[in-house]
């Protein structure tokens, strides 16, 4: 008899996303003349730029002929990406990298999803609440996080619960734990850590023998030179943290796929006899049993975002959505309401006015406006009587979406 993995069965039912596209098609077949515009989406709207096209076409080209096809890649992704990703990323910063500590995915949703498949059954996690919901998820799937309780947390994950009196920062744990998820700048919070902070983060892993999984998604947004835009920009993190990176936001590579995973060589965890493993091979030996790469094509485009054209017009994209990000920044303001994020990262976390829930506001604004937020309640029950606002889409639609929201705001 083949048994399912009943974890499976304790996941909550529709992704966030899913429901939201109900309710919006639902409001379309009720509104047809509407013009709906989402400042949902995490979804970007920029083409590739010009340097990535190109080198797309060259690398389709080379695909083409027989003594320049390629079949699979490198277990760990071609040395061309990896060491440019070294020499900008990280050496560029003053940060010692080794190339064969780079690891080239699909992405970062697939890495932090499955690199808690190194860990024990019984390993503690620890994520903030709000939360990007892969970190909870994929460790339910692993079977580490106990019940689904009535107010939406798990009975074993230990929540770094965020609010506005703190500055949706994370506080530290106050009971044992062994996998602590961080993600700066933050989705949904639209939050940063300063160095001071981070550093309290790396010395915590580092006493109470913590790994930190740190997704660096969103860190190309980054606009003020002190934060930090990697974890290894803090001393002793290399020992305590794995870290995620993705060309997703950085260079409109949603639909394209490529990331890289950081796991240095003195990471380590524990074995139940006390010896010392280091994560490293581990990781290299389960990507190379379940993953094949990303392709020779994703690769290339990648190492076109490192090239002098590349970088100047994958930071004017960046621009052009900051630009979005301080315009809704600014209406805000201007409409008195309270938010967080939106000055180093795509994010704006804006609390409801009049106590409204998340869902509330989502459907009143929808019905009054035909504009889509995300409502913060998806992100976790610290979510409540907050949405999230991306900049993520075209100034046109995002200069149209404000004008409403005020003045739907204004009549209110
Ligand atoms: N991490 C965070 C925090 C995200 O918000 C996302 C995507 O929205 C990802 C990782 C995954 O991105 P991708 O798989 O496209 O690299």
């Amino acid at each position: 008899m083949a048994q399912i993995n009943e974890h499976f069965l304790q996941l909550p039912g529709a992704y966030l996303f899913s429901t939201i596209a109900a309710k919006v098609r639902d409001y379309r077949s009720r509104h047809p003349e509407a013009e709906v515009i989402s400042l949902g989406i995490g979804d970007v709207t920029q083409p590739l730029v010009p340097a990535v096209v190109e080198a797309l076409h060259a690398a389709a080209d080379e695909m083409a002929g027989s003594a320049t096809f390629r079949g699979y890649g490198p277990e760990q992704g071609y040395a061309f990406l990896r060491e440019a990703i070294v020499q900008h990323d990280f050496e560029a910063r003053g940060i010692p990298m080794s190339a064969d500590e780079i690891c080239i995915n699909d992405g970062a949703k697939s890495d932090t999803g499955n690199f808690q498949e190194l860990f024990g059954a019984d390993a503690r996690i620890a994520v903030t609440d709000p939360v990007y919901p892969v970190y909870v998820d994929s460790n339910a799937m692993g079977g580490r996080t106990g019940e689904l309780l009535a107010d939406g947390h798990w009975s074993k994950v230990v929540y770094l619960t965020g609010d506005a009196a703190g500055g949706f920062q994370p506080r530290l744990p106050e009971e044992p734990v062994d996998l602590i998820y961080l993600c700066y700048p933050n989705n949904p919070t639209g939050t940063v850590l300063t160095r001071a902070a981070l550093q309290t983060w790396v010395d915590y892993a580092r006493s109470h023998d913590a790994v930190i999984l740190y997704d660096a998604a969103y860190e190309a947004y980054i606009q003020d030179a002190g934060i930090p835009r990697s974890i290894y920009e803090i001393p002793g993190a290399r020992e305590v943290a794995a870290e995620f990176h993705s060309f997703s936001k950085t260079a409109g590579f949603t639909g394209l796929r490529c990331g890289y995973t950081v796991v240095p060589k003195e990471l380590t965890a524990q074995t139940r006899d006390g010896r010392r493993v280091a994560l490293h091979p581990l990781w290299v030996r389960r990507q190379s049993t379940k993953f094949n790469g990303a392709s020779y094509l994703s690769q290339r485009a990648a190492a076109a975002v490192y090239t002098p054209e590349g970088r100047r017009q994958v930071e004017g994209n960046i621009a052009y959505y900051m630009r979005n990000a301080q315009k809704i920044s600014d209406t805000l303001r201007q409409m008195g309401l309270e938010f967080f994020g939106g000055r180093n990262a795509p994010y704006l976390w804006v609390r409801t006015p009049q106590g409204m829930g998340s869902w509330q506001f989502f459907e009143a604004m929808l019905e009054a406006t035909a504009v889509v937020c995300t409502p913060g309640v998806g992100f976790g029950p610290a979510g409540e009587g907050y949405v999230r606002l991306t900049a993520f889409g075209t100034h046109e639609q995002t200069d149209e979406a404000l004008r409403r929201m005020v003045g739907w705001m204004t009549k209110k």
